[in-house]
C-alpha cells in the first residue's frame, strides 16, 4: 500500500500514514515535565535514585510519550538556566517495524531539593594524624581547608577531614614545603545507599623530621 501523505510504499500504517510521515508528525513529549535537582551536590532524580546530571538520558527515555517502541534518547545539548533546564535529545527506536529517529527540544522545570546524602549530617572519614616536628605543616594544612576537626594526642595532633580530596590536597601541598613519611590505611566502613559509593575511613600518618 502507499501512504496518503507521501505517497511512498509501506507496509504498516501508523494513524493513517507511513512511519515516517507519523514520527515527523508526532510530538513527542514528557509525562513529567518536573525533575528535582539537588543545589548542593548537583544531582538529579530519576526514579527513586539521585544520579548526577549526565542521567537526564535515562531520566528522559523512561518518561516518554510516544509510539515508539522503547525508546532511546541521545541527549545532545543540557542547560540550566535559573528553575529550568533545557535539553535537546534525539529519540530513536523502532516504528511499524521500521527504524525512526526525531530531534526534541524541551524544557524542564527544576524543583531544588536537598538529596539524602547532602542532608546526612559532616562526617570527618579521613584522619591525618600529625606526628614529630608537626607544628608548621599543621598551620599550613589548616590554611588550606574549610572543615575539619583536631584532636589533641600525646603523641601529636589529628587532623579530621571530610573526603580524600581535602586529605590529598593537603598531603600535596605539603610536600612542596616539608619532608615527611606517610603511611596510609584504609577501612571499609559502608555504603551509600544512594550513590552506591563505598565509604572508607582513612588514617595517613604523617611524621615529619
Ligand atoms: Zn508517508
Ligand atoms: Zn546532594
Amino acid at each position: 500500500m502507499r501512504c496518503p501523505r507521501c505517497g511512498k510504499e509501506t507496509n504498516v500504517l501508523v494513524e493513517g500514514v507511513c512511519p515516517d510521515c507519523y514520527i515527523e508528525r508526532e510530538k513527542i513529549s514528557l509525562k513529567k515535565k518536573v525533575v528535582h535537582l539537588c543545589p548542593r551536590c548537583g544531582r538529579i532524580k530519576v526514579g527513586k535514585d539521585w544520579k548526577s546530571i549526565g542521567s537526564i538520558g535515562e531520566f528522559i527515555s523512561s518518561n516518554l510519550k510516544t509510539k515508539i517502541n522503547e525508546p532511546k534518547v541521545k541527549v545532545e545539548k543540557v542547560e540550566i538556566e535559573k528553575d529550568r533546564l533545557h535539553v535537546l535529545f534525539v529519540v530513536y527506536g523502532m516504528l511499524g517495524g521500521k527504524h525512526v529517529s526525531k530531534e526534541v527540544d524541551t524544557t524542564i522545570k527544576i524543583i531544588r531539593e536537598v538529596c539524602p546524602s547532602c542532608l546526612a549530617p559532616d562526617s570527618f572519614d579521613f584522619k591525618l594524624q600529625f606526628r614529630g616536628d608537626y607544628q608548621k605543616p599543621l598551620d599550613e594544612a589548616l590554611r588550606i581547608v574549610d572543615r575539619y576537626k583536631l584532636e589533641k594526642k600525646r603523641e601529636g595532633i589529628d587532623l579530621l577531614v571530610r573526603d580524600k580530596k581535602a586529605a590529598r590536597d593537603i598531603v600535596k601541598s605539603l610536600r612542596k614545603k616539608f619532608n615527611f613519611e606517610i603511611k596510609e590505611s584504609y577501612k571499609l566502613v559502608g555504603e551509600d545507599v544512594h550513590s552506591g559509593r563505598k565509604r572508607y575511613k582513612a588514617t595517613f600518618l604523617l611524621r615529619f623530621k
